[in-house]
C-alpha cells in the first residue's frame, strides 16, 4: 500500500522557498507564484467558486493553473493556494480538479499537499527562531498570515514541538 511521503513534501517546500528567495515571515505567496510562472508557466488566479470549493489545479497541454476561491478568508486562500502548489510540485495530478469533489481526492495526495502547504507557510527554520520563549499561537499565526487553526495544527508536529 502506498503511504504518504511527508518528508518528500516538506523537502520540496523548503527547496521552493529557497529557490524563490522567501526567507522571512510572512511568506509572500505572490513571490512564489511569480517564480513558478517564470520557471514553469504556472498561472494563479482568484475565481468565483461555490463555497465548498477552496481551490484546484489544472494541468493540461495548454494551461497549468491554480484557481482559488476569492470569497474565502485570506488565510484560507493562502492555505488553498499553498496546498495546490503542493499538488503541482509533487506532480500529483493532471487535469484533476481534486478539491472540487473531495470524495475523488486521493487521501495520500491530500495529506502530502497539506504537509507541503504547512511547511511552505510555516517553515520549521523560521518557527524555530520565533518559538523561543513564545508559545502564543494567535500571535505567531498573525505573524505568518495563517489561521490560528492552521498554526495550532502545525504545533502537533513533533519536529515543531521540540522547539516549544
Ligand atoms: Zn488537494
Amino acid at each position: 500500500m502506498e503511504t504518504a511521503s511527508i518528508g518528500r513534501a516538506r523537502k520540496l517546500a523548503r527547496k521552493l522557498l529557497k529557490d524563490s528567495g522567501c526567507n522571512s515571515t510572512p511568506i509572500m505567496l505572490r513571490d512564489i507564484i511569480s517564480y513558478l510562472r517564470n520557471e514553469s508557466g504556472l498561472e494563479c488566479g482568484s475565481l468565483e467558486l461555490s463555497d465548498a470549493v477552496s481551490g484546484f489545479l489544472i494541468e493540461d497541454e495548454d494551461v497549468t493553473a491554480i484557481g482559488y476561491n476569492g470569497s474565502h478568508h485570506v488565510h484560507r486562500q493562502r492555505f488553498s493556494v499553498a496546498h495546490e502548489i503542493g499538488h503541482f510540485m509533487l506532480s500529483h495530478n493532471t487535469q484533476r480538479k481534486d478539491d472540487i469533489n473531495k470524495t475523488d481526492a486521493d487521501p495520500i495526495h491530500e495529506t502530502e499537499a497539506n504537509a507541503f502547504a504547512a511547511e511552505l507557510l510555516m517553515p520549521l527554520e523560521l518557527l524555530k527562531k520565533d518559538l523561543k520563549g513564545n508559545i502564543n499561537i494567535p500571535d505567531i499565526a498573525k505573524k505568518y498570515w495563517v489561521s490560528e487553526e492552521a498554526m495550532a495544527r502545525r504545533f502537533q508536529d513533533p519536529a515543531v514541538l521540540k522547539y516549544v
